[in-house]
């Protein structure tokens, strides 16, 4: 029908993993090389997903480390969660269960609508390998993919993935 399906995805992670990029490549296709830290910032994009437009709001969030307290901003009304590593940073991937586990238990569900990003797959100094970023996405009920927001590799199909994992998860509560 002509009924609008609105959804809002929250990007999470560690800082300097790269969320903005990923965010303004997928909004503006553009790729700023220096680095400032984000406060937060929501965009929107309609985004076909099997022949289906929805209008997103794109949560970039400022990043997380083990101390912070997960912002409910970023859990409440949230339909499904972008968790973004870099796969040149093993702590950054550490975290990813952590910020995972804080969504599941403020959720009070034993899985939430993922997708797992490896970001800046272009470096060679890599400390994850696919493997292990596979693995983790398994263990977790998540989706998974590398991406260069750099060289513009995956960057559309992070976000494709999402919705097809809030599809998954509740087809019809969400239908509207
Ligand atoms: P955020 O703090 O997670 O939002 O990270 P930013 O998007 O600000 O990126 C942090 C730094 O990593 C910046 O200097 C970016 O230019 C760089 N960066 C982000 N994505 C990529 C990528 O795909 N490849 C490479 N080589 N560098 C990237």
């Amino acid at each position: 029908g002509d009924i609008l399906k609105k959804r809002k995805i929250a990007v999470l992670g560690s800082r300097s993993v790269g969320k903005s990029s990923l965010v303004i490549k997928f909004i503006d296709n553009n790729f700023v090389e220096s680095y400032y830290p984000t406060i937060e910032s929501t965009f929107s994009k309609s985004i076909n997903h099997k022949g289906t437009e929805y209008e997103c709001d794109i949560i970039d969030t400022a990043g997380q480390d083990e101390y912070s307290i997960l912002n409910s901003k970023h859990a409440i009304g949230i339909h499904g969660f972008v968790l973004v590593y870099s796969v040149t940073s093993r702590k950054s991937f550490d975290m990813i269960q952590i910020v995972y586990d804080k969504i599941v238990n403020f959720c009070g569900m034993s899985s939430i609508p993922c997708v797992i990003v490896g970001s800046k797959n272009d470096l060679s100094q890599r400390q994850v390998t696919p493997d292990e970023g596979q693995g983790l996405a398994a263990e977790n009920h998540a989706a998974w993919i590398e991406t260069s927001a750099k060289n513009n590799v995956n960057v559309a199909k992070v976000f494709e993935l999402c919705l097809g994992e809030i599809e998954k998860q509740s087809p019809s509560s969400k239908s509207e």
